[in-house]
């Protein structure tokens, strides 16, 4: 008895060593930020609507994929109510196929829940969605926009993600999803909204080079670029009716186009230097105060799109 158990010890001692190696090995990669591995940086964006990620990130997510980095794009809502002739099922349906089809087009990934347009709450039930999609994708940054934008269902996302952050790293919470090793860097996407406080610029990336596949981006959107946005602005009838031609259209939409901001010139020269001269069209975000502060190194490996050459602090 005991010699079959003393054989059965030595037998698993080797087998147990290099189990103790392999936790210890995953457990010091779990430990080191993704970034400081080169790994792929993962990016999640939440918006309220099938079409938020890509009007405030997706030049952004554009330049992250084509270096092969990880993006998702999240709507916390089906889009179900924003249509002048379509609605509920329907319009959901659309809508999600829409989101699908401009993933696609610039090799990400996005996800529609199934919480009804112009109805999103605060609740804990949605806390826990954005908790767990925070997680699964193992976020090193999180966007979304500030809770003082002028529609309910994007302020709600701003407070959702806000009440998400730090939770994600809290083992008790939403124990189904393992917990993130250390908080990400929570980002707000830009907006023209002043009170209580305006927007500020930390972070601002330019996306002339990409601002093709972003129109293209936008364009899948077909039932909100060229039908409802355009009837809520009384334009309906200036939009072009060939697919060709309406893309041009749309790509002279100032919330398309996202010319470079005065007050976002200080955030790019600092990143850009010489090189700032010539950026047109940008995006802007500003770095939250409730996930981790990154420090300007680690700004420049999140963020692989600044010239080498550009000044320091
Ligand atoms: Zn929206």
């Amino acid at each position: 008895m005991r010699k079959s158990l003393e054989r059965r010890m030595s037998v698993n001692l080797p087998v147990c060593a290099g189990w103790f190696a392999c936790v210890l090995i995953a457990l010091v990669f779990a430990l080191l930020p993704a970034q400081a591995q080169n790994q792929p940086v993962r990016v999640i964006a939440f918006g309220a609507h099938p079409d938020d990620c890509d009007l405030g990130a997706g030049g952004l997510a554009a330049k992250y994929a084509a270096l092969g980095h990880k993006v998702k794009f999240v709507s916390l809502t089906n889009g179900d109510a924003g249509h002048q002739l379509q609605h509920g099922v329907e319009l959901a349906k659309r809508r999600r196929a829409e989101a699908l089809e401009a993933a696609r087009r610039i090799g990400i990934e996005y996800e529609v829940l199934d919480n009804h347009d112009g109805k999103l709450l605060p609740t804990l039930e949605v806390r826990e969605q954005v908790i767990r999609e925070i997680r699964q994708w193992k976020a090193d940054i999180v966007i979304a926009p500030r809770p003082s934008d002028y529609h309910p269902d994007h302020r709600y996302t701003g407070v959702l993600v806000q009440d998400a952050s730090y939770m994600v790293i809290v083992p008790n919470l939403v124990s189904d999803t393992p917990p993130l090793p250390r908080n990400p860097v929570f980002l707000y996407y830009s907006d023209r909204f002043t009170r209580p406080q305006a927007f500020r610029a930390d972070i601002v990336v330019s996306i002339d080079d990409v601002l093709e596949k972003k129109i293209n981006m936008l364009d899948a959107h077909v039932s909100q670029f060229y039908e409802w946005l355009p009837w809520t602005e009384g334009l309906l009838e200036q939009v072009p009716k060939d697919p060709t031609e309406r893309k041009t259209w749309l790509a002279t939409r100032s919330r398309a186009e996202r010319k470079l901001q005065p007050e976002w010139r200080e955030a790019l020269e600092k990143r850009y230097g010489a090189q700032a001269a010539h950026v047109q069209h940008a995006e802007a975000f500003e770095i939250t105060e409730y996930g981790h502060q990154p420090s300007e190194e680690e700004i420049r490996r999140l963020f692989p799109f600044f010239p080498e050459s550009g000044p320091r602090p």
